[in-house]
């Protein structure tokens, strides 16, 4: 991004007072550490900014609510708050119908919109966008925004805001998109007093003991195809029941499963309701798994992608593992 872009940002920011910042639906940890960094940095800069999201905090990210910043919107509470927002920024996806029931009740007025995204998928049209998908982190956008223009503002509770952006949607910087720029950010980050083991620890090393059950029933069911290449999941209703975890805390094993020796492809199938499955893709990086996604309304990154489909699980299943092996059958051919 070019200075001037962040410097038109901040203009737009200087302007507004009554600042609502959301995000998508099952926000992650670099939807929420943005939040949580442009929360702090409004308020410093003597803003008054508000944060709603459509889905409920996930609880492994209790611990970024710092100020109790986070509120799940309600329509029939809060629709007509909304139209005292004189700006609205939009983070880490580009997409109204992605952001839930604020989404739909946004488009309902017309407020200034700013985007910070850095997906390669881009559905909707913003007031001003920072949109670049060569950046590893929405969160990795917003620090520039934050470097480029109010330095002296940043702070410990920023940077780790900001870190957890760059750690899980780096996967812990093991994913290509780790580059010397983004590993660079995350230096700074820890200059400012950023402890990795800690924050690592607060994500990855706080799963709740149902979840671990929920693990090892997933394990006992994993299928393998495509010698291998493919594996894939189900996690029905009854099952994370089974297990004591909310549909909301299913998270995180399809990157699990992906890293089975051999494995190219994982696919978890989430029964969400008796017609509506959530899909989620990993990829381990030789096969772009997102237009797949694309196909199911979709999206995401090229190696890790999601979306929902609405039918049984069962037919989910037959039509949406056919086109990955289709995908992975064109993919031995053309390297053989
Ligand atoms: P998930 O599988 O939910 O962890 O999401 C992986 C990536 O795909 C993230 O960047 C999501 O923002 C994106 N994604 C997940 N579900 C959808 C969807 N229904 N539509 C568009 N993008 C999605």
């Amino acid at each position: 991004m070019k200075i001037y872009e962040f410097e038109q940002i901040q203009k737009i920011i200087d302007k507004s007072k009554n600042i609502l910042l959301t995000t998508h639906i099952r926000p992650d940890g670099d939807a929420l550490g943005s939040e949580s960094a442009l929360f702090h940095l409004l308020k410093k800069l003597g803003k008054n900014p508000t944060v709603f999201n459509s889905s409920s905090l996930p609880q492994e990210y209790e611990f970024l609510n710092i100020g109790n910043f986070y509120n799940q919107y309600h329509s029939n509470e809060h629709f007509k708050k909304l139209k005292g927002f004189d700006l609205v920024i939009v983070l880490d996806v580009s997409a109204y119908s992605r952001l839930g029931k604020i989404g739909e009740d946004l488009q309902k007025w017309s407020i200034q919109t700013i985007c910070f995204d850095h997906h390669p998928t881009r559905t909707d049209k913003f007031d001003y966008e920072i949109i670049d998908s060569t950046a590893a982190a929405t969160g990795s956008l917003v620090y520039e925004y934050i470097q480029n223009t109010n330095p002296e503002l940043m702070d410990l509770n920023m940077a780790n805001a900001l870190y957890i952006c760059i750690l899980t949607d780096t996967g812990s910087f093991r994913f290509e998109n780790t580059s010397s720029k983004t590993m660079g950010i995350a230096a700074e980050l820890i200059d400012y007093g950023v402890k990795p083991g800690t924050l690592y620890q607060n994500i990855y090393e706080n799963r709740l003991p149902e979840q671990m059950l929920l693990l090892g029933l997933i394990l006992q069911r994993v299928k393998y195809t495509c010698n291998g290449k493919l594996a894939w999941f189900c996690v029905t209703r009854n099952i994370a029941k089974q297990a004591g975890v909310k549909l909301e805390d299913v998270d995180g094993y399809t990157d699990f499963i992906r890293s089975t020796k051999g494995v190219e492809i994982a696919i978890m199938f989430l029964e969400q309701d008796d017609d509506k499955i959530r899909l989620n893709f990993r990829s381990k990086g030789n096969i772009v798994i997102n237009q797949v996604a694309k196909k199911y309304n979709g999206g995401g990154h090229a190696f890790a992608a999601g979306a929902s489909i609405n039918c049984k699980i069962e037919e989910a299943v037959d039509e949406v593992v056919n086109d990955v092996k289709i995908l992975i059958s064109d993919y031995e051919n053309n390297n053989c």
